[in-house]
């Protein structure tokens, strides 16, 4: 039983057949980690089967969990905001999560995020190798800490790496930076403003590699 429990993943309900509609309903039923418990659904990925970019962000947050959609509370604006200033269209890009469930702790009336574990993380990859293998893009781009530790491994760091184009077997280039998030929860205005110019000026490094394979 102990070992079953630690071999629990999303990889036991992975539909036969890969595509991103499958995948979607598939998820939907997902137990491959406790986290399901206490979300309101499952937050798969959206965009474009074809797109040439893939964004992978850390897990829903409260709105993205209560709508079922990612990136569309107030990360999700400024996502859009950094994308239009990099001059790529939110509908030429899939957006996803490492982690498809919400993980919270209770703050009064209030749910407040809390940091996926590496063994959620791990259980939660199954869904995001799928989504990239059934899409081929040309760069992901790792939004956080979470993110790149699920694709790049628990060695990098954003600190050290943001902003690098790095070759990966996934894609022709991945390319990390801050979860829009971090930015927003920046510690004071100035180092927000810092952040939120790496951010935009990661994006277009990241848009830049995709008019260069054109
Ligand atoms: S977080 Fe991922 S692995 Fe865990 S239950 Fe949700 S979809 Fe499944």
């Amino acid at each position: 039983m102990a070992t079953r429990q630690l071999s629990r993943s999303a990889a036991d309900f992975l539909p036969a057949r890969k595509t991103l509609t499958a995948l979607t309903r598939a998820a939907h039923d997902c137990q491959g980690c406790d986290l399901y418990q206490r979300a309101t659904q499952t937050v798969f990925g959206a965009g474009s089967a074809k797109a040439r970019m893939i964004l992978v962000g850390e897990q829903p947050g409260d709105q993205e969990d209560l709508q079922g959609k990612p990136f569309v509370g107030p990360a999700g604006r400024l996502l859009d905001e950094a994308l239009r200033a990099a001059g790529i269209d939110r509908a030429d890009v899939y957006l996803t999560n490492a982690v498809k469930h919400f993980k919270w702790t209770p703050r009064g009336k209030r749910r407040l995020h809390a940091k996926p574990g590496s063994r959620e993380i791990a259980a939660c990859r199954p869904w995001l190798s799928a989504e990239i293998e059934v899409i081929g893009p040309d760069v992901i781009v790792c939004l956080g800490a979470t993110a790149a530790q699920s694709l790049l491994g628990p060695s990098f760091r954003i600190t050290r790496q943001r902003g690098e184009l790095l070759e990966s077997p996934l894609a022709h280039w991945m390319l990390a930076t801050y979860h829009p998030s971090a930015v927003l929860r920046a510690p004071d205005e100035d180092r927000r403003h810092r952040m939120r110019d790496e951010l935009f000026a990661d994006l277009s490094v990241a848009a830049k590699s995709l008019s260069n394979r054109l």
